[in-house]
């Protein structure tokens, strides 16, 4: 059912056109009029405002057909891509591979879950397939930290589950949690003196900063949380004693209270070695996504494996250790998991994706589309 050529063509179509996170103008006009040719009505958000790139998140509805008692579901995808995605030239290998060349990263992060959405709208009007209410969020921003999603309205959402198509891994396999992120942001304001004439009368903040270092537990904390310091700033010249340091850092936890408890420890370092030297600490924390954790037995995660089963996929389920847009959707209430694509080394020149792996992505995105439906 899947057209093989249409996709692919698609596929290639989308990441020739520009769209390097912050600079989404032309593809996000691209992908309107092209949800709109499939009878979508398409919708931008206003959070361009707010993010200051150069588009909001679409927002495509199709409407139901031959299937109105159906649970309303979203798939959704970014629009944009890291650096260096200007001028992508795909090329696609004898080998079944398709690769840039090797100048720009591929963009099949996220555009092959863009073009197995697309592929799919064309499959279910061609084939009257019967489907309740299905709307597609294309994000911009995703790739500068959720920016397009942590500002989009929820309140133009209506959905009882969520697909995300943009994870590693083969076509089947379903991440059904991933961590909270929370950046951190440590000042500590010491006393300055002269270090040789009378530096017992000055607080160095670097020392300060250093005890508080050695009394937090970072890295590898436990199989779910993990800490990092990720730069130190402070200090001039070695002649002065240092009132000034600040450090970043963040924490994640796939549980909510883990990330929470790391946070108050980091914190508690900072204020036992301030005491210490008689310094004062600033200690800023601020949650940016939200964590996720569906069980097996979740409805969300039964319907993608169902589908993924009727197709002999794998159906496996996994964690990710980092944060996507599905964090958002699901801190907006949405249970959504993240379903991968089998693009691979992205973020790289080297990013690759088989032309095959866009086939079954479609296919793959129709049977949940088909089970959802099946369900009432
Ligand atoms: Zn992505
Ligand atoms: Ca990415």
């Amino acid at each position: 059912m899947i057209n093989k050529d249409r996709v692919i063509g698609q596929f290639l179509e989308l990441v020739q056109i520009d769209s390097e996170t912050k600079h989404e103008r032309a593809i996000a006009d691209v992908l309107k009029k092209k949800f709109e040719a499939l009878g979508l009505e398409v919708i931008e958000d206003d959070s361009a405002a707010v993010t200051g790139h150069g588009a909001g998140n679409l927002i495509a509805t199709l409407k139901p057909a031959g299937a109105e008692e159906a649970e309303p579901i979203l798939f959704t995808c970014h629009m944009d891509t890291v650096t260096p995605g200007v001028g992508i030239k795909p090329v696609v290998g004898e080998d079944g591979w398709i690769r840039s060349d090797g100048t720009t990263i591929l963009g099949a992060d996220d555009k092959a879950g863009v073009a197995a959405l697309l592929e799919m709208i064309q499959v279910l009007n061609e084939q009257q397939v019967p489907h309740g209410q299905i709307q597609f969020v294309i994000t911009a921003g995703e790739e500068s930290g959720l920016m397009g999603a942590r500002a989009l309205d929820g309140s133009k959402l209506d959905a009882k589950y969520g697909f995300a198509l943009d994870s590693n891994g083969e076509v089947g396999a379903i991440c059904v949690a991933a961590p909270t992120q929370a950046r951190i942001e440590i000042e500590i304001f010491g006393k300055s003196a002269h270090a040789g004439v009378n530096p017992e009368d000055g607080i160095s903040a670097i020392q300060v900063a250093g005890k508080a270092i050695s009394r937090m537990k970072l890295g590898r904390i436990d199989a779910e949380t993990t800490a990092n310091i990720g730069k130190f700033e402070g200090g001039g010249a070695t002649n002065i004693v240092t009132d000034y340091a600040k450090l970043y850092a963040e924490a994640r936890s796939i549980v909510q209270e883990k990330v929470e408890k790391q946070i108050a420890g980091m914190k508690e370092a900072v204020e036992s070695a301030c005491r210490d030297y008689g310094a004062r600490g600033e200690f800023k924390s601020n949650i940016i996504y939200p964590a996720f954790q569906h069980n097996e037995t979740d409805a969300v995660v039964q319907l993608a494996k169902k589908a993924a089963d009727q197709l002999g996929l794998s159906g496996r389920t996994f964690m990710s250790g980092g944060g996507s847009d599905a964090n958002i959707f699901n801190g907006l209430g949405i249970p959504t998991v993240n379903l991968a694509v089998g693009y691979e080394n992205i973020h790289t020149t080297s990013e690759r994706i088989k032309v095959e792996d866009i086939v079954k992505a479609a296919e793959y995105v129709l049977q949940i589309v088909k089970v959802t439906t099946d369900r009432k």
